[in-house]
């Protein structure tokens, strides 16, 4: 097919633009089901080199598309466009006469709805029902920078030339922005590409190329074949000097200098497409033969899960050897691989019908980059950190009235800033964790078979929930009763969660009631929500967590449970391994019992997952007053027992809430509290152990990471002789384990330390890994001011200063008022580095979170007195900054009197354990020693 090729400027194209109606009234965004595409031909001729000139960055376009009548009196077709101008508009006839000219479009034919992105074009006649028409459509259209539709990326290559790459992000609705189409999910359709291009560049599209001609212009035309049925989001192409490596079906596309640095990637992508093959049973080839991952040096989605070519950004497909080639890099990999090849089926092969059950594909995916990418890569025990990264997570987010259900009301997701508000972490995240708990309730073989027949039911075809649950409910265990209408509505339609309290004051009788759990619950939420609840729950009597992982009974409709024993229950864990979405709050009694169980032998077989849920529940209950933080530090001393990767990174997480909010003096009390709960742990892990698994390596990260920052144990001493091991050898830690330990060696080394790390900075070329340097220069304790003279003299560069200033205080709580002050007393100075003072504001916002005491809030408060005129329109910042000190200062002064207290207590009682230390301290410099 050939375009009419425009060579005029843009201007004079425009002169010839059909003049199209503005619509006025109401908007209504949906489309009308009475027509259906039922294929696309898109013919684009792109300009996108300087060699362009004006035209650069403009579109020559052209569509075809072939549309069904699906209804009666069809008197109008419409379809979506935004940004896109239309030059010539027809419709023929496709079925007994076909390519007859049933109506040449003009001015009048046609409307547009710039609020609803819709065209409509008025017919001369009605359209005969059932008919086959072919519209066709000339447009010019824009390569865009702002990441959506077709747009374009510059970067630099090895030689550094600058180069410019063309290519889309479709999802949600930006395949309106390329050509005109039907653009809601439930759209299905073929789609083909003809891409003009220049002679140097090469086209990638969702098919195979078919054939590549010239058209006389140093350009040439690349023809695809046609996609299966799909929604218009997954509508893809990329413009690039990139090359493909791989097999004849199989391909990574990447700029060249990268070629050799995606073998990892290329064989996740290979595994996971086996798996996926077997697990769904539905071979990805059933749909289409081809399957591309390209990498894209910017891109706004790790991500994007077009049929045949998934975009992903470049560091998720590209490791640099020693550098990005660690276990955190990888595991980043793998579930955003796993995450893109579960949407080939969950999404591409069975579609959402509409955004407000966009959760279909996305918790899928989800949950698959967690627990298919387990079976297949056991050692990054993904399956049991869903607990601590997703959990939680979901736990934290869907508290609070900003939370949304999984499935929004239809009438409330119209519009495109509706429909990007299902974007949303919640969608993801609580979905994954609705579908686990699903999975494991049905048990895992009842869960296949479910998706399984799902995915055959509707394979090429649009879904609501009621589908799903359908072939949910077809597999349902009957062994214990439950409405599950009703637990699909409380999980799906309604918002947040429940807390399960158990009460077990009277002996062998424990009784549960729940409410549900909201940080705030003034803020306008509904705190009556009840929910369906499967019991789960395990006792010292019948400790077999895996055999119990199962609801015994479903908690509804009732006020209150009870459950009685034949004998005394000393302790009882609820809610097994976390499976299912809800915190568990004990009684004071029972909680105790639990942590007397904790420091038993192997944590009386209580698993990892359900001590973290136990840390994370505990916090989050201090967070809202129903306990005080003193119980919760009681509770953590059971961690001078606890090695184990799962609780600590949530009492990791947790703790900075509270830390963060801690004086000087107490910061010193808090360090003595650590000092006894992290030694067994520290010791476990080592400094220098290589044959560590993963999730050790990632919890002596953190262990490290807070034993250094609290100058515990001989953690500074042995960061610092590490680093003149490694500076001798002139080697580099462990890229795992590199910031943690620069920063460390970094905090109270020597100023040979400094500038060791200085000259490295100086010498790295990978932006990243300079980050990490910087970052670990600011950890200095003593050479801060010197750190920062080097900023404000221009010695680190611009880009660099915001990373550089700010560990210096994350880093190292006892200087935050120095480098307050220091900070404020060259704002000027400040504020031309980082670019104005707007950025100066975002700083001074950030280091006000770590202000304690009511003399650094007059600090501050004068700062903004003398200064604030400077800032102009970012002053309300800084005015939130006080604010923000202000009910810190009052939220610890009411909430942690206690916990103060038991810190100081908890610190007078540590002499007593000072012999301990001393051993442990003599070992540690035995093993430095040799
Ligand atoms: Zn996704």
């Amino acid at each position: 097919m050939k375009l009419c090729v425009t060579t005029l400027l843009l201007l004079l194209a425009l002169s010839a633009i059909l003049s199209v109606n503005a619509y006025k009234g109401e908007p209504v965004y949906r489309l009308n089901t009475n027509i259906r595409p039922e294929s696309y031909t898109v013919v684009l001729k792109p300009y996108l080199l300087v060699s362009d000139g004006p035209q650069r960055f403009t579109v020559d376009g052209e569509v075809f598309i072939t549309i069904r009548v699906r209804g009666e009196d069809v008197s109008e077709i419409t379809l979506n466009a935004h940004q896109i101008e239309i030059t010539s508009a027809s419709l023929s006839d496709n079925s007994i006469n076909a390519g007859r000219l049933i109506q040449t479009f003009s001015t009048g034919d046609l409307n547009y709805d710039e609020t609803a992105q819709k065209l409509t074009l008025k017919l001369q006649k009605e359209l005969m029902p059932n008919g086959l028409y072919l519209l066709h459509l000339e447009y010019v259209s824009q390569i865009r920078n702002d990441q959506k539709g077709f747009f374009h990326v510059n970067y630099t290559d090895n030689s550094g030339n600058e180069k410019c790459v063309g290519l889309t992000q479709a999802q949600p609705i930006n395949a309106r922005m390329i050509f005109p189409c039907f653009d809601e999910p439930s759209f299905r359709a073929h789609f083909s590409l003809e891409m003009s291009r220049p002679a140097n560049y090469n086209t990638v599209f969702n098919t195979a190329l078919m054939e590549t001609t010239t058209d006389g212009e140093e350009r040439f035309w690349d023809r695809f074949g046609s996609s299966p049925a799909m929604p218009t989001y997954l509508f893809a192409f990329i413009l690039s000097e990139f090359v493909s490596h791989g097999s004849d079906t199989y391909k990574i596309v990447t700029r060249v200098e990268h070629e050799n640095k995606t073998d990892f990637a290329y064989k996740v992508g290979e595994r996971a497409t086996n798996a996926f093959n077997e697990y769904f049973q539905i071979p990805y080839k059933k749909s289409i033969s081809y399957m591309q991952l390209a990498a894209a040096p910017n891109f706004p989605f790790n991500g994007m899960e077009n049929w045949g070519l998934m975009i992903y950004k470049e560091h998720v497909l590209v490791h640099e050897p020693g550098y990005t080639d660690d276990w955190s890099n990888k595991q980043f990999t793998l579930s955003i691989i796993f995450h893109e090849i579960s949407h080939m089926w969950f999404g591409n092969s069975v579609t959402y019908n509409w955004w407000n059950h966009f959760w279909l594909s996305e918790a899928f995916a989800r949950y698959f980059e967690y627990f298919m990418a387990h079976k297949l890569y056991y050692e990054y025990r993904l399956a049991d950190q869903f607990v601590v990264n997703e959990m939680h997570l979901a736990l934290s987010l869907d508290a609070s009235k900003s939370t949304q259900p999984l499935t929004s009301p239809d009438e409330e997701i119209q519009s495109p800033s509706e429909i990007g508000y299902k974007f949303n972490t919640v969608t993801y995240t609580k979905g994954a964790c609705i579908i686990r708990m699903m999975a494991t309730i049905m048990t895992q073989p009842n869960f296949d078979k479910a998706i399984r027949d799902y995915l055959e039911e509707f394979l090429y075809k649009s879904t609501t929930p009621a589908d799903l649950f359908k072939h949910i409910e077809n597999n349902w265990p009957t062994a214990t009763p439950i409405d599950l209408y009703q637990f699909f509505y409380d999980w799906t339609e309604q918002v947040g969660y429940p807390v399960l309290f158990v009460n077990a004051s009277v002996e062998g009788v424990v009784t549960l009631t729940q409410e549900r759990f909201l940080y705030d619950s003034g803020d306008g939420s509904n705190k009556s929500l009840t929910y369906v609840i499967p019991i789960s729950y395990a006792t010292e009597h019948e400790r077999d967590f895996s055999k119990y992982n199962f609801p015994r009974f479903y908690f509804w409709k009732v006020d209150n449970m009870t459950i009685s024993f034949d004998k005394p229950v000393k302790w009882i864990i609820f809610n097994l391994f976390q499976t299912n979405y809800y915190r568990v709050f004990y009684d004071r009694t029972t909680l105790l019992n639990i942590k007397a169980a904790l420091m038993e032998p192997h944590h009386s077989e209580i698993p990892a997952a359900n001590r973290a849920q136990l840390i994370d529940d505990l916090f989050n209950f201090a967070r809202v007053s129903m306990v005080d933080y003193e119980t919760v530090f009681q509770f953590l001393e059971y961690l001078a027992n606890e090695t184990d990767y799962l609780p600590w990174h949530a009492t990791f997480t947790n703790l900075p809430r509270v830390t963060q909010r801690l004086t000087r003096q107490q910061q010193k009390d808090f360090a003595e509290f650590l000092n006894i709960t992290m030694v067994k742990v520290y010791t476990h892990l080592g400094f220098t152990l290589t044959n560590l698994t993963i999730l050790d390596t990632y919890n002596r990260n953190e262990v490290i990471s807070w034993a250094c920052k609290y100058h515990l144990f001989d953690c500074d001493k042995r960061a610092q002789l590490l680093f003149d091991k490694f500076k001798k050898s002139g080697t580099k830690p462990a890229p795992d384990f590199r910031e943690t330990f620069y920063c460390s060696a970094t905090r109270e080394g020597t100023f040979a330390y400094y500038q060791t790390l200085k000259n490295r900075f100086d010498d790295e070329k990978l932006v990243s890994e300079k980050k990490k340097i910087i970052r670990a220069m600011g950890c200095t304790g003593h050479l801060y001011e010197y750190h920062f003279d080097k900023i404000i003299s221009g010695l680190i560069p611009k880009e660099y200063a915001m990373d550089a200033i700010t560990s210096m205080y994350t880093q190292n709580p006892d200087n935050v008022r120095s480098i307050f002050i220091m900070l404020t007393n060259s704002i000027e100075k400040l504020a031309e580095i980082l670019g104005g003072y707007s950025n100066a504001a975002n700083l001074i916002s950030d280091i006000a979170n770590y202000l304690t005491t009511h003399e650094q809030k007059k600090l501050l408060e004068d700062f903004v007195k003398t200064n604030g005129t400077l800032f102009e329109s970012s002053v309300p910042k800084l005015h939130h900054a006080i604010y923000v000190v202000d009910t810190n200062l009052k939220w610890a002064e009411k909430r942690l009197p206690r916990l103060i207290k038991y810190l100081k207590k908890s610190n007078a009682a540590s002499i007593s354990s000072l012999t301990a230390f001393s051993l442990i301290f003599i070992s540690f410099s035995h093993e430095i020693c040799c």
